[in-house]
């Protein structure tokens, strides 16, 4: 878990109504607190946050936790305390600075109220799939999950834990609000099951932008079922409207995505390894550059969606795995290298202007676009090099 970083953590406090010490403390435990700081704890045992004390930091572990799990001292400096202790050391702020940070942590502090819960949208009658078919409908998200993601898209503005989650995954915030997340704090979620945990919010939509689902990635460590949450239904797409350029990156999640838009490249993001077949027919964009995590689900699936594409008239160019240099994803690539694998660049200098001329001498010659995409794709299916 990324810590927040000092500067989020001096951002003026802003407005929201006290929480008392006591409220705060039975809210967030102080071992998810050690361990969200990675204060290398151990069992009971955990390094001491009280750096002055320790000129290069504690080595040894020297603070150890009460049996009650409630409060700590450290045997070498004797500093002690609650879990608003261990973050005041940390970023050496006051005790009612540590408490108001901890508080919008928790969610206690959200900058708007929690909201009634509406009734989550009934899920569409399961239509049958039908290969490359134009899809029916899916019926847009009801007026409350409107208003509920514009909601937490004016949270992630003022948010210290969500700036300082993104910043750790590389976003500014600038990308983040711009591509339309939220931040939900703790209670705030719509979907009871991940309720507990604070949430970066996501549309996600049809290809033509119709908002259908939203998804909430927990910013918090919790059970790995609990950490990807979405409303019941279809799950849809994230930044749909980058489909419609030439080259769009598809990605599995939204961090990939936004690290590619981040990147200044356009991306989407189908939130796992399928979409509707027959949204493939509804994308603009002519070359896709598909871009699955390089785990061997997202490997096994690249051949399935690039036969898919390329019946739907696509020409896809897969991001081979070596590309990520034995990183996961994007996200974890972006955040090591502060860029883009070269592969993406190489794709957007060379492979995509070629492909779109050859596209376009196609078209201007009159040969249907499908036969010479057909062609593009066959038998070697082009990979990003
Ligand atoms: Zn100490």
């Amino acid at each position: 878990m990324e810590k927040p970083s000092t500067l989020s953590v001096m951002t003026a406090y802003l407005g929201a109504p006290r929480i008392s010490f006591d409220a705060v403390k039975e809210q967030v435990s102080l071992r998810e607190i050690i361990d969200y700081l990675q204060l290398a704890r151990k069992g009971r045992s955990f390094r001491c946050p009280n750096n002055r004390a320790h000129k290069h930091g504690d080595r040894n572990r020297s603070a150890y936790i009460a049996e009650s799990w409630d409060s700590w001292r450290c045997y070498g400096c004797q500093a002690f305390g609650s879990v608003i202790d261990v973050y005041r050391y940390v970023y050496d702020v006051s005790k009612e600075e540590a408490r108001d940070a901890l508080a919008e942590y928790a969610g206690l502090a959200p900058v708007y109220g929690a909201v009634t819960k509406p009734a989550p949208p009934k899920p569409p009658e399961e239509s049958p799939r039908a290969p490359l078919g134009p899809e029916a409908p899916l019926p847009a998200a009801a007026p409350a999950v409107h208003a509920f993601l514009q909601r937490t898209q004016e949270n992630l503005l003022t948010s210290r834990h969500a700036i300082a989650y993104l910043e750790g995954r590389g976003i500014p915030l600038s990308v983040a609000r711009a591509a339309g997340l939220g931040y939900a704090p703790r209670g705030l979620w719509l979907h009871a099951r991940g309720a507990s945990q604070p949430r970066i919010i996501a549309p996600l939509t049809t290809p033509d932008g119709t908002l259908i689902n939203l998804y909430g990635r927990s910013t918090v460590q919790c059970e790995k079922r609990l950490r990807h949450d979405f409303l019941p239904g279809p799950k849809g797409i994230f930044h749909a409207r980058s489909l419609a350029e030439e080259g769009v990156i598809v990605v599995e999640g939204i961090f990939d995505a936004v690290s590619c838009l981040a990147g200044r490249r356009p991306s989407a993001a189908i939130m796992g390894l399928s979409i509707r077949d027959g949204w493939w027919l509804e994308m603009k964009a002519r070359l896709i550059l598909l871009a699955p995590d390089a785990d061997e689900a997202g490997q096994r699936r690249r051949e399935d969606l690039q036969r898919i594409g390329a019946q739907a008239g696509k020409t896809v160019f897969t991001l081979r795995p070596d590309c990520l240099a034995g990183i996961k994803d994007l996200n974890e690539f972006w955040v090591k290298h502060q860029r883009l694998p070269n592969a993406i660049d190489k794709f957007f200098h060379v492979y995509l202007p070629r492909e779109i001329s050859k596209l376009d001498a196609a078209r201007t010659a009159g040969i249907p676009t499908r036969t010479a995409i057909s062609t593009a794709t066959s038998a070697a299916a082009p990979q990003a090099a």
